[in-house]
């Protein structure tokens, strides 16, 4: 890995523009969860002890460029000072005037980085005036990294430039799961849809050995096989994409796990009447919302033969119990396997997070990525702007 971190770099008196993501939830006019702000501390308390002035940029909401004060940023200075335990500046208009009166030991907050119109249109105008009010980039906002705008990526160029605490923590289990991984990696795709996921499937049956096929895309799957999916979320129309793609599995060794046994009900809904039947054998006006135990203790086999597992979209319709049973199980056991040492485990995605929440095995995986789009779009094996600008500062 070539990009550097903040032990590779002179902070000492230097100012550090540091990009971080604050994009919190708020209700009421306070912000209602914190957790992104407490990802941050640690590169805001390294960059002080290392005697650098941190300047905090970042974005909020979807300004598109233009100054909308239910926008601004201030509104997350409280958590930001509780978190932090001291005080924190804030920059509303003049970046450069408030920049130059900092004291040692200060930290800064920008305004909404989005109110101009150059951040997203990555105007190489406002990423010369963001390197010109520093010394040193930090880019400590993987979730935007994704994105090739000025405070992400432009910036870059213009200035020494290295990874934060929590950027570096997710290159590198991304690198453990996927760069270089210990194998053999089984991955798990689950969620609703194979639409939203087919560069996803595509690139991981290049990379991975064992693939795992689950929630409602798995209908798509089965239905492509031939077999009778009644009333399940199905994309009929992705027939012959599924196909290409079990066929491409074939070409490149990918063993493909598909649910053996299903859990059908006749509605959508929380404790509906459910029965576990073949997936050969789903009975008319019902509909498949989860796995089966044998399609469980399938996917156990999977995960004890492995020695990577990486994870996005649950097995089953997780949010309305007992549909959550094949997800929370599998996910239990990968947060056993994790902790006896045999192997690491990486797992991102809106849904897959709140799925593995449930299923209390947050702090047993090895990594769990908040990074939605970002991490998606490294799973699909797509290049990052806001890493790849890094590895070439
Ligand atoms: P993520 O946000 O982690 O990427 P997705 O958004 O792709 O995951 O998928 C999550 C959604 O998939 C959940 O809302 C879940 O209810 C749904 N889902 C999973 N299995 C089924 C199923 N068999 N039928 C209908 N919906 C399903
Ligand atoms: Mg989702």
């Amino acid at each position: 890995m070539s990009w550097k971190t903040l032990d590779d770099m002179d902070l000492d008196g230097k100012i550090v523009l540091t990009r971080v993501d604050i994009n919190v939830p708020v209700h009421d006019g306070k912000v209602s969860d914190d957790t992104r702000i407490q990802r941050i501390v640690p590169t805001i308390r390294d960059i002080l002890s290392k005697g650098g002035k941190p300047v905090l940029v970042a974005h909020f909401g979807r300004p598109k460029g233009k100054v909308v004060p239910e926008m601004s940023l201030e509104v997350t200075r409280p958590a930001l000072e509780a978190a932090l335990g001291k005080s924190v500046g804030f920059a509303r208009e003049d970046f450069k005037q408030a920049v130059d009166a900092m004291a040692s030991g200060d930290v800064l907050l920008l305004e909404n980085i989005r109110f101009f119109p150059g951040e997203e249109k990555n105007d190489p105008a406002l990423a010369q005036d963001l390197a010109d009010l520093a010394d040193v980039y930090c880019n400590d906002a993987f979730s935007a990294a994704h994105r090739a705008h000025a405070s992400t990526e432009g910036v870059a160029h213009l200035l020494p430039s290295c990874a934060g605490r929590s950027m570096e923590a997710e290159l590198r289990a991304l690198d453990a799961a996927l760069g270089d991984p210990a194998r053999p990696v089984v991955a798990v795709v689950g969620g609703a849809k194979v639409s939203t996921k087919l560069d996803l499937l595509s690139h991981l049956i290049e990379k991975v050995d064992m693939l795992v096929i689950g929630g409602g895309m798995a209908n798509t799957f089965l239905a492509a096989d031939g077999l009778d999916v009644a009333k399940s979320l199905c994309e009929h129309d992705l027939a012959g994409t599924a196909r290409e793609i079990m066929a491409k599995a074939g070409t490149t060794g990918c063993e493909i796990i598909l649910p053996s046994d299903v859990v059908v009900a006749e509605e959508f809904a929380a404790g509906a009447d459910h029965t576990t039947v073949a997936a050969t054998a789903v009975p008319s006006g019902t509909m498949i919302l989860d796995a089966g135990a044998d399609t469980v203790a399938r996917i156990t086999d999977a995960f004890e033969k492995a020695r990577t597992l990486i994870w996005n979209g649950p097995l089953g319709a997780f949010e309305i119990p007992p549909f959550d049973h094949a997800t929370v199980a599998a996910a239990q056991a990968a947060a056993r396997l994790t902790e006896a040492g045999k192997l690491v485990s990486v797992a991102g995605g809106g849904d897959t997070v709140s799925a593995l929440n449930q299923a209390h095995v947050a702090e047993q995986f090895t990594y769990i990525s908040t990074a939605g789009g970002a991490f998606l779009e490294w799973m699909e094996g797509k290049t990052l702007p806001g890493v790849a600008a890094l590895h070439a500062s």
